[in-house]
């Protein structure tokens, strides 16, 4: 079992398999162009395998494959076929912005994942092409009734933002409701490289705007994710993550393994140690050993409330949010 400096276990492992993405998302990807990280420092599918084994072996019990946008790496299933094929037992899952889904649901299922969360920001296809900086609202939700009808467990999850989809909180949360599907709304997060006029809503403003037409009550947090739950008379929950809330970080059981073989014990802190050597080389040992030291020096807390000076320079499609 893998147990941090402040006594949370660690079982839950998020892989950015690309940083790639086909959208260019406000809140995410800087306004100038940037250059990629070489295909040639990627780990292979096999190479990430490899790691895989070693945090199964450890005590990982939770794999979310993200990105970047995870479908456009080629072959996909099959990675998500060989830790399935390793552990069937491992809860795997995966997040993408849905846009290549309605030809890759059937296969990802029939691979072994169960789970899929599906950002949907907004249900105007202006505002989507204004978010994503492309025309993307009609194949996002194709995606979304494709992984329905491929009996994917589906989430959907909004960044809502002051001027932009704010007014759309209540249509994109009936939606989901009206498809028996949860939606998460998440805090924007400051990041360097997110448009500088990007404003997020807090958990405070969104609660004020559902309230106006539902009743709902406050079911704190379910133990295994970050959001922080409300059921409504219905029975129907919404879940908001909001890592701006002082005890956000006191549950948390995640690390997370960039496309580059780096480990990176907070989305928040530029700390990070690669295993890519390491599982090129086949060392299994150095492998747990880095893993192990990554989770003894995770932080006891992020810093997202402090200003802009102090906060990670790594971006959010490079280690999969
Ligand atoms: N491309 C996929 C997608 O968009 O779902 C997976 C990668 S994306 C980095 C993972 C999640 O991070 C998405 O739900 C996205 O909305 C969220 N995200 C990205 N930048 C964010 C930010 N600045 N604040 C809050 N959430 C953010
Ligand atoms: Fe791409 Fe996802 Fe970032 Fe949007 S949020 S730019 S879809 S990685």
């Amino acid at each position: 079992m893998l147990i941090d400096s402040f006594d949370r276990v660690v079982d839950y492992l998020r892989i950015s398999v690309t940083e790639r993405c086909n959208f260019r998302c406000t809140y995410c990807m800087p306004e100038k162009p940037f250059s990629w990280v070489p295909k040639e420092q990627l780990l292979r599918f096999e190479e990430l395998f490899e790691f895989v084994k070693v945090a199964i072996d450890e005590g990982i019990k939770k794999i979310r494959i993200t990105g970047g946008e995870p479908l456009l790496r080629e072959d996909l299933d099959r990675f998500i076929k060989m830790i399935f094929d390793y552990a069937p037992q491992i809860d795997l899952a995966m997040t993408t912005n849905g846009y290549l889904l309605k030809e890759a649901a059937a296969r990802l299922k029939a691979a072994g994942l169960r789970r899929i969360n599906i950002s949907v920001d907004t249900l105007k296809a202006d505002v989507a092409q204004r978010i994503a900086q492309k025309d993307v609202l009609a194949h996002v939700l194709e995606g979304v009734e494709a992984a329905l009808a491929a009996g994917l467990h589906v989430k959907i999850n909004m960044v809502p933002m002051q001027g932009v989809n704010d007014a759309e909180v209540l249509d994109v949360l009936e939606y989901a409701k009206a498809r028996g599907v949860t939606i998460r709304f998440i805090e924007y997060m400051e990041n360097v490289h997110a448009h500088s006029d990007v404003k997020g809503l807090t958990s405070q403003m969104l609660l004020e705007i559902i309230a106006q037409k539902y009743r709902f009550e406050d079911e704190g947090f379910d133990g295994h994710s970050p959001s922080h739950y409300y059921r409504m008379e219905d029975g129907y929950r919404f879940g908001i993550i909001e890592p701006h809330k002082d005890d956000f970080c006191a549950t948390c059981n995640r690390i997370r393994l960039t496309a580059e073989g780096q480990l990176i014990p907070c989305l928040y802190f530029d700390e990070a140690m690669s295993i890519r050597d390491a599982v090129r080389r086949g060392d299994i040992k150095e492998a747990a050993a880095v893993l192990r030291e990554v989770v003894r020096i995770k932080p006891e807390k992020n810093r997202w409330s402090e200003a802009d000076g102090e906060r990670s320079t790594r971006a959010f499609y490079e280690t999969g949010g």
